[in-house]
């Protein structure tokens, strides 16, 4: 049934700004209200819109989210093995398979056990990742962070999304060790998400952490539900982007950031 609305999501790829823009997920063309912008294209990617406006109450419910506590713990995760192991191998027959076969025997483990790796966001909480990372400065030129490996898990079809992550923030007296940039993407990106989810709440949980004169965060993406299903197109790629702050008022702080994430 979904099948319907990707074509129709991807074929606007150029299209209207503002259309695209009220789009909330990226590979099923629903829209659920989220406003960040976000674009389809096949390479190269397109100049990333700016979002849009991030209302606070928006933001706050984020803002929650990120001091919330885990969802889940290491002794969960041997807790709901079981559990889940017994789901594959039902995955597996219900797929035609024989889950006694030989090749298979050990698959339905195997299975739970790399679902739950791709997942371990879900153990961390990024207000430990921040603990004494935060260091006074007075330093106020932008600091970017680019090309973070990401990968994450389709929270509409369970399979990959995996890209690059670029990060930018203009300091107010308060910088992050440049490692936790990266701890805060794997954090957020081991999860079940869309693409503009996980863009805004990067962008989020560094504007609560350090409250900068603005950040910038731009995703650029391949769903392999896009990939391997929908319109299988091999080389598409889903442009995010979530602009707080100076970086959404002022565009020359927006082009000095565009521009560098792109040299
Ligand atoms: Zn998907």
């Amino acid at each position: 049934m979904e099948q319907r609305a990707v074509p129709t999501q991807y074929a606007a790829g150029h299209g209207d700004p503002k259309k695209d823009a009220g789009s909330g997920t990226t590979c099923t063309g629903e829209v659920n209200g989220e406003r960040t912008a976000a674009t389809a294209s096949s390479s190269p990617p397109p100049h990333p819109r700016t979002a849009s406006s991030f209302s606070s109450s928006s933001s706050s419910a984020v803002t929650e989210g990120w001091r919330e506590e885990r969802t889940r713990s290491v002794e969960d995760n041997e807790m709901s093995r079981p559990g889940l192991t017994a789901a594959y191998r039902t995955i597996l027959s219900g797929l035609g398979e024989d889950p006694q076969r030989q090749g298979l025997l050990k698959t339905p483990l195997r299975a739970a056990t790399a679902m739950q790796f791709f997942t371990k966001g879900y153990q961390e909480k990024i207000i430990d990742v921040l603990n004494d990372a935060i260091f006074d400065e007075d330093h106020d030129e932008m600091v970017i962070v680019k090309d973070i490996d990401m990968f994450s898990m389709c929270e509409h079809h369970l399979v990959p999304i995996f890209g690059r992550v670029h990060i930018g923030y203009l300091p107010n007296k308060r910088v992050l060790g440049l490692s936790k940039l990266a701890r805060i993407v794997e954090i957020y990106s081991r999860r079940l998400q869309v693409q503009e989810r996980l863009t805004k709440q990067i962008a989020v949980a560094i504007t609560e952490a350090l409250k900068p004169a603005g950040v910038g965060v731009v995703i650029e993406a391949t769903h392999m539900c896009m990939v391997m299903r929908g319109v299988q197109k091999m080389n598409s790629k889903t442009v995010t982007s979530t602009m707080l702050g100076v970086f959404r008022e002022d565009a020359k702080t927006r082009d000095e950031f565009l521009t560098l994430i792109r040299s």
